[in-house]
This record gives C-alpha cells, sequence and structure tokens, in this order.
C-alpha cells in the first residue's frame, strides 16, 4: 500500500473539513483532487514564464512554448505514445473522442457502415458516435454485458461480423469498475477491419497505460481525474492516421498557409490545436505525471484493487448493500445500491459525515437499464484514500441504514 499520510499531505483540500469532520473524498472517478506540486506549477508559470505559445521571438514566449511542449512529452512518455507528434491536447476524454468521430469519422464512415460501442460505455463513447451515425446513414451496435459485468465476448465476436468501420470501447467501466482486455479487443477488432477506439478516462489515472503494447488506433483520457487541472486530457493516436486526417477546428496556429479561398494544414499534432491552447492545462498535467510516476502507476493501481476488495468485503457485511460489477478485474470504482435508499438520498446523507460518493447514472444510461436500476451510489478510490475511509463510508452507511429503518 502507499504511504497515504504522506500523500494526503501533499494535497491541501484534503486537509478541510467537512461539516465538522474529516473531509473523505471518494469521488474520484469524477474527479481527482491536485496535489501542492501541480497547483504550484502551474502559479510558477504564469508568475515567471506567462505568454502566448508558438511562433514567439522573445524569451518568455519561447518558455512558455517549452513548458507546453515538456507537457506534451510527459503526456508521450506516460503512455507509451509511438512519438510525441502522436499526443494531441484536447479537453479531455469527451473532447478527444469528439474530434476522433468529427475527423476520422467523417471522413472514412459511409452510408450503411457500422460503430461498434459496448453496454458499459460512458455518454462520451456513445453519444459522439451515434451522432456520426445520424449524419452519415450508418448503423450503431451496442455490444452487451455479461451478468457479472463484463464485455461479452461472444456478442463482441458477432458484431464484429458486420465488419465495422469503427469499434470503441472502455479501457476501465466508470459504473461497473471492470478492467476490460483491451489489447485482445483491439486484435479482434483490426481483424475485422476496424479501427479501435480506448476511452482510457478510468484507465491513465489508475494503471500503467502502454498504448503500443495495446496497439490501438486512438486513446482518450482526462487530466482532471488523474491530478491535473480541469480541461486538460488528449488524444493518443498512431501517427499515420493523424497525418492522413483533416482538421477538426479550424483557426490560428493549425495551419501552414491561408490564400483567400483555402488554407493548408500545419504538421501533427498542430493541425488539431487550432487556436490559443490551454498552456496550463499542458503544465498542469506535465506535473501530475512526475507527482505519479515518482509513486510508481504499478503501486498505484495495487494500492486501489487493494482498497476495492476492502471496501467490497465490508460492504457486503451489510445486509441490504448490493455491490456491482466483477469480483476480480476491477479497479478502485465500487457502485453499490442500498435497500430502496435513493442512491442521491445516501450521498446526502453520507456528506453529513464528511464522506464524498456519487450517486446517479453516472453518465452510463443505456448501463443502467440493463442493471435494472435508475441510479446506484459510487465509491472510488486514488492515492490518498486508505482503510480508515473505507471505515468512515461503512459507518455513515450504517447510520444511514438506520434512518431510512434498513437492515445494516
Ligand atoms: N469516459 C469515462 C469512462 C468516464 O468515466 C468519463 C468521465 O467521468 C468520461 C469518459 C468523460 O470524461 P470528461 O468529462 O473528462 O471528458
Amino acid at each position: 500500500m502507499l504511504d497515504t499520510v504522506s500523500v494526503r499531505a501533499d494535497f491541501p483540500i484534503l486537509a478541510r473539513e467537512e461539516n465538522g469532520k474529516r473531509l473523505v473524498y471518494l469521488d474520484n472517478a469524477a474527479t481527482s483532487q491536485k496535489p501542492r506540486k501541480v497547483l504550484d506549477a502551474i502559479q510558477h508559470y504564469y508568475h515567471f514564464h506567462n505568454a502566448n505559445v508558438h511562433r514567439g521571438a522573445y524569451t518568455l514566449a519561447v518558455e512558455a512554448t517549452e513548458a507546453y511542449e515538456a507537457g506534451r512529452t510527459a503526456v508521450a512518455g506516460f503512455v507509451n505514445a509511438w512519438a510525441r507528434e502522436a499526443v494531441v491536447f484536447t479537453r479531455g476524454t469527451t473532447e478527444s473522442i469528439n474530434l476522433v468521430a468529427s475527423s476520422w469519422g467523417r471522413t472514412n464512415v459511409q452510408p450503411g457502415d457500422r460503430v461498434v460501442v459496448t453496454a458499459m460505455d460512458h455518454h462520451s463513447n456513445i453519444v459522439p458516435w451515434q451522432i456520426l451515425c445520424q449524419e452519415k446513414g450508418a448503423t450503431l451496435r451496442m455490444v452487451e454485458i455479461t451478468e457479472d459485468g463484463r464485455i461479452d465476448l461472444s456478442d463482441f465476436g458477432r458484431a464484429l461480423e458486420s465488419k465495422p468501420k469503427i469499434v470503441a470501447f472502455p479501457y476501465v467501466s466508470n459504473s461497473l469498475g471492470t478492467v476490460n482486455p483491451v489489447a485482445q479487443l483491439t486484435r479482434l477488432a483490426h481483424a475485422a477491419g476496424a479501427v479501435a477506439v480506448v476511452d482510457g478516462a478510468q484507465a491513465a489515472p489508475h494503471l500503467r497505460v502502454d498504448v503500443q503494447a495495446i496497439d490501438c488506433d486512438f486513446f482518450a483520457f482526462s487530466g482532471h481525474k488523474m491530478l491535473a487541472p480541469m480541461g486538460s486530457g488528449a488524444l493518443i493516436a498512431k501517427p499515420a492516421l493523424l497525418e492522413a486526417m483533416p482538421p477538426y477546428h479550424g483557426g490560428g496556429e493549425m495551419i501552414e498557409r491561408v490564400w483567400d479561398d483555402h488554407a493548408t494544414w500545419n504538421k501533427i499534432p498542430h493541425k488539431f490545436e487550432g487556436g490559443t491552447p490551454n498552456v496550463e492545462a499542458a503544465v498542469g498535467l506535465g506535473a501530475a505525471i512526475a507527482y505519479l510516476e515518482q509513486l510508481g502507476m504499478d503501486r498505484v493501481a495495487e494500492h486501489e484493487s487493494a482498497l476495492a476488495r476492502v471496501a467490497i468485503e465490508r460492504l457486503t457485511q451489510i445486509e441490504s448493500v448490493t455491490i456491482y460489477g466483477p469480483r476480480d478485474h476491477r479497479a478502485g470504482v465500487v457502485p453499490f445500491t442500498y435497500g430502496d435508499i435513493h442512491p442521491h438520498d445516501l450521498a446526502t446523507i453520507l456528506d453529513r459525515d464528511g464522506v464524498c460518493i456519487r450517486a446517479g447514472h453516472h453518465c452510463t444510461q443505456p448501463l443502467m437499464r440493463r442493471l435494472g436500476v435508475a441510479a446506484t451510489a459510487r465509491a472510488s478510490f486514488y492515492i490518498y484514500n486508505d482503510v480508515d475511509d473505507i471505515d468512515a463510508l461503512v459507518s455513515a452507511l450504517r447510520k444511514a441504514g438506520e434512518l431510512f429503518g434498513v437492515p445494516a
């Protein structure tokens, strides 16, 4: 396990109290808290180096560009990208997937084509494909999940028989905690002639990602879920695909030459980064990656799966609790319901004890329909959580059970 006492000391927000209680932050799948090193890196950038990036002829602008591009180098190393040019900065997973749907999708998907997603995908890995399919007259096929919350590989195989153009799936489910066999899914997608799009939003913060080993074509993630600022993230893509794709946004910086009636494009990845970029996001993301690498991603993953095991064991002891998702191959995400207490009521009551959990459909409505529930409560762990946090969760839940007269 990680030394959570020293990790917690790095996160100023964790020193605050909630209703007179220690803050127990268990909503990390939604967003993570930020360590002082990230906050300091952003402040340092604004204090000493801020200017608009690229094309600057003065020292400050060169320094700002270096800081921005250092963030790209850090991301490339973190996910073992094919090259620095394979990293396109975006606002996060949602924008990254929309970029692929708009650029690669619009160019390559024709009427009658198929796009495959899974029933455990987040809306941001479903809705962009729905929009694309509606525009192009293509069909979206959703692969079913098994009883124990995994991608149904038989149904995945059947979906591939129609030779889809795109197959998209999550590395880790934000609503079940399932860790999917992404290299295997990618191999199968390629054998069917499709490109593979991996939603890495719940993977990059929590486990060691190697996009070359997965061999996926596109990998999307969000920085704010991994210690970095809101509005940070990237799309990682095979450089040859990026070279062949048309731009996503038109504007400054993404061009090579602009004539009265047409323009030519900048080199990758700048072709996809029109306008003034979020430099602070790249700086913060670089600092977040340095922090995570210092802890070691294998230790981060071990720490969180150990916490998930303890949480599942303790929650199972509460009579009316139902836990969703598989028992193994899971990340530090524990979704549950408690008798007939509405998850929103549960989250509100837990807040009185300083325990922050999320309640709702978690942007996975198709999955909720398959689980037969409108909503679940979800505790999700990160590097600063420990067994004391699980104890706080369990004792706050027992209090809620007493309040609602649900067997505890
Ligand atoms: N995909 C998954 C699996 C997620 O959990 C999330 C966010 O919760 C997203 C995509 C969307 O991420 P963002 O809102 O940062 O773009």
